[in-house]
């Protein structure tokens, strides 16, 4: 017997596949939430960034491509980053499921998304939207020092070291990273914002957006993304 069609004519989806799109700013705590959903849905994590730093580390054609982009702080063209999206979602481990994180940046990578994800009979993608107070995320990024020997993250008002100012496991003096200033920090909140603003409105336009009170601690936090994910 043929595939049962839907009534306008595609097939209906051939499984249940569990698409995550993460945004939010840096020091959301987009990363550690992304964790915590790839070990209970058991789908892997994609960073589009941490895919490219790799591309350029072993000198691929890709990386090359991209080498200079990243180097200037620009995005890379949206050709060549939905052709690594796609690339990785076809890869048997992304069957089930997985989780973006970086991707899309831009409109165009946005549509193309949920094209592909059409043209896979993969459903649509949910969208967590991690909002977290200005005020709190400039007190998390300009909190954070790192043991130069151990590379522990501690924070001086969310997660002192012992002695102040010392790494409690190698006794070595904690650095701050030089991005981790204020300065620096407003100007990335701001580009993220500038850049995420048109996403967000395509998104919550289609339904397809949750909003997330990143405010919470991080298992408050983890517990409502569950909620959201878990629902329909
Ligand atoms: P990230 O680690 O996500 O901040 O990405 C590091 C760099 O990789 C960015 O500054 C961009 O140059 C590039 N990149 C990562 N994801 C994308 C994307 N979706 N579109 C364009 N460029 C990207």
């Amino acid at each position: 017997m043929g595939a049962v069609q839907s009534r306008d004519g595609s097939l209906p989806s051939r499984k249940k596949v569990l698409a995550v799109v993460m945004l939010g700013a840096p020091g959301s705590g987009k990363g550690t939430q992304a964790h915590q959903i790839s070990r209970r849905f058991v789908i892997p994590e994609i960073s589009t960034g941490e895919m490219l730093r790799e591309a350029v580390k072993k000198h691929t054609k890709l990386g090359k491509q991209a080498q200079q982009m990243m180097e200037s702080g620009q995005l890379v063209t949206d050709g060549l980053v939905c052709g690594i999206v796609q690339d990785r979602l076809a890869e048997p481990d992304c069957s089930r499921g997985f989780i973006l994180d970086g991707f899309p940046r831009t409109l165009e990578q946005a549509r193309f998304l949920g094209d592909l994800l059409k043209r896979k009979g993969w459903g649509r993608e949910r969208v967590l939207n991690l909002r977290v107070d200005q005020e709190s995320l400039i007190r998390r990024l300009t909190g954070r020092r790192m043991c130069p020997v151990c590379g522990a993250i501690y924070n001086i008002y969310l997660a002192p070291p012992k002695q102040p100012g010392f790494c409690d496991r190698e006794c070595a003096a904690l650095i701050q990273r030089n991005d981790d200033t204020e300065q620096v920090i407003r100007r990335r909140m701001m580009d993220y914002e500038r850049q995420t603003r048109p996403l967000i409105e395509f998104y919550r336009s289609k339904g397809q957006l949750y909003d997330v009170d990143g405010n919470m601690d991080p298992a408050g936090v983890t517990e409502s993304i569950f909620s959201v994910l878990s629902a329909a």
